[in-house]
């Protein structure tokens, strides 16, 4: 193997194997991963244009009987601190996300053991009613996987009355590293690898986009990412001609602050920025069927991001205007909507506001700037 003929591959848009990329990790340098990647950027997204979002993660319920072990924000059932989120709080932090500029909730929690199929019915049918106009980007593959448990149902029929239900497109949460391994070692309680993949291809044969992740920077090896990425590839090639599938991927890195990952097991996130450009710049490579990659400020921050701009990135997703989960494990960067387009000028593209299809929006003219108080 040799690292230009790999290049020459990727350039080409030929599907690496899981040995090649691992081989291009480990030996190619940083700067020639960056020109390739950013030379299928500019071919896939030729607007050339770094786009964003504004939206608000709301969680559904605190409660989890998963026990991920880098999840601060869960209780257990009965904690004094447990909480299920009423139509109350959702209509206030409704009315706030649309007078800043929001457009979506992203609605994820945990897996309430008493919460089933009619409660995220009801929720979201109660939400649409009252705001038509508002998207759900809602739940993720092991919350779908939880409910269908729970329902003795199917994935098939819990996707498709939560589709009808009101949900507009499906997360792509919970995916970690999508290896048993790692899953058995870091979230037991969650769906397995292939029960989440099976899931996103059932949303992709109903036509409900998607979006895929990758949580990186804990117990895994470089080979598993490498696997989690190929993984994603083939799910994305079995959806239908006609579906959009999985419409970006988001490679971010573990959070360790007080988590029992680090408290009990030692294990601590040491990704450096130059690992994660890498990481970036290689999911560009090993995903040529996925158009959008998001660089994710909110755990590398502000600069790393930038340079994933130059390094095979077109995304700065969301400026989140509240967010519970990744920020409880210590992620403490933060954007408003002025802030994240200064930084994209500054990195040297143009900004483009967009709707959770990567479709362009306006800014809204009266629009304004949030009181980060997360
Ligand atoms: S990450 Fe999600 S599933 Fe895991 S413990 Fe936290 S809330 Fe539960």
């Amino acid at each position: 193997m040799e690292v230009s003929e790999l290049l020459k591959k990727a350039a080409n848009f030929e599907s690496l194997t899981v040995a090649e990329g691992v081989f291009l990790y480990n030996n190619a340098p940083l700067t020639e991963l960056m020109y390739v990647a950013d030379g299928l950027r500019k071919i896939q997204v030729p607007h050339g244009k770094v786009t964003w979002q504004i939206d608000r993660n709301v969680n559904t319920t605190n409660v989890c009987v998963a026990n991920c072990k880098f999840c601060n924000f869960f209780r257990i059932p009965g904690h004094a601190e447990a909480y299920i989120t009423e139509m109350p709080v959702y209509r206030k932090k409704i009315s706030e996300t649309l007078r800043y500029g929001g457009d979506q909730l992203l609605l994820q929690g945990g897996h309430h053991p008493g919460l089933g199929l009619e409660f995220y019915t009801s929720t979201f049918r109660q939400i649409k009613e009252e705001f038509p106009t508002i998207k759900l980007h809602a739940l993720g593959p092991p919350e779908v996987a939880h409910i269908t448990k729970l329902e003795k149902s199917t994935h098939r029929e819990v996707l498709m009355a939560l589709k009808e239900a009101g949900m507009d497109s499906l997360p792509g949460a919970g995916a970690e590293i999508l290896i048993d391994r790692v899953r058995r070692l870091i979230s037991k309680g969650k769906c397995g690898a292939q029960e989440w993949l099976d899931i996103m291809h059932e949303a992709h044969k109903l036509n409900i986009t998607t979006s895929a992740t990758m949580m990186f920077g804990h117990v895994e090896t470089i080979e598993e990412r490498f696997e989690h990425l190929v993984k994603i590839r083939e799910v994305q090639s079995r959806k239908p001609a006609e579906a959009k599938g999985f419409l970006a991927f988001i490679p971010w890195t573990f959070q360790d602050v007080d988590t029992l990952l680090t408290r009990i097991r030692g294990v601590h996130n040491l990704t450096t920025a130059d690992e994660y450009i890498r990481m970036i710049a290689l999911s560009r490579i090993m995903l040529p069927n996925v158009k959008n990659i998001q660089a994710s400020w909110l755990t590398v921050g502000k600069q790393t991001a930038q340079v994933c701009l130059h390094s095979g990135a077109n995304d700065f997703g969301s400026i989140m205007i509240e967010e519970n989960v990744v920020s409880a494990a210590g992620a403490p960067h933060r954007f408003t909507y002025k802030t994240i387009q200064d930084a994209i000028r500054d990195a040297g593209f143009e900004p483009q506001l967009r709707n959770q299809q990567y479709e362009w929006r306006e800014i809204p003219e009266m629009i304004e700037e949030q009181v980060v108080d997360y």
